[in-house]
């Protein structure tokens, strides 16, 4: 954001945290509420181009034509931070990601960094950030198939609306080879179980 739209974003903050009745002006404890408000959605702002991250590839050795001689990869247990859509709340998750590759692969910490990557971007809904995911590994690494499942507490369940905590929803997003293939999404969550 830029200072002049910084600026302006602050002081409509501070009309409508002044509407709700908070002393901004008499107590210290509220002087910086705002430019704190707008830095944390901010951090959930960031420019994030997947097709540069995962642009640098690697062939894969030994070259196998039968789809069940090649190895999964998969990553288990991801950590990652977000805000919702709806809500501007912290989202706090998990995420397993996996693909089947084709002919190559990508550097490991890339998966984490694509999740990172992808919920840093912008607040959205969980339904959708584990479809990215999976769409990103389908169309950068020409992949057999791709699976994401995301595991996350939200704040607008815990500390609104039915306030109720450690609640966990559970999406998947499942592609290609995954979805055609039971024993190859069973082989998913069979990794995953392992490495939890
Ligand atoms: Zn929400």
């Amino acid at each position: 954001m830029d200072e002049k739209v910084f600026t302006s974003a602050k002081a409509n903050m501070q009309v409508l945290l002044k509407a709700m009745g908070l002393p901004i002006d008499t107590d210290e404890n509220f002087s910086r509420t705002a430019t704190r408000f707008l830095r944390y959605v901010e951090t959930y702002r960031q420019n994030y181009d997947y097709e540069d991250d995962l642009g640098t590839t690697f062939p894969l050795k030994h070259k196998r034509d039968n789809l069940y001689d090649r190895s999964i990869v998969v990553q288990v247990g991801i950590p990652y931070r977000a805000v919702c859509a709806h809500h501007l709340l912290p989202v706090l998750g998990t995420a397993h990601v996996g693909y089947l590759p084709k002919e190559r692969v990508v550097g490991l910490s890339k998966l984490t960094r694509l999740v990172h990557g992808i919920t840093h971007r912008m607040p959205s809904l969980q339904e959708d950030v584990c479809d990215e995911i999976t769409q990103a590994l389908m169309k950068l690494l020409s992949a057999e198939g791709a699976m994401c499942v995301i595991s996350a507490e939200h704040g607008c369940m815990s500390a609104r609306g039915v306030t109720e905590s450690s609640i966990k929803t559970v999406t998947a997003s499942v592609k290609g080879i995954f979805q055609e293939n039971t024993d190859a999404r069973e082989e998913f969550y069979r990794l995953i179980e392992r490495g939890t």
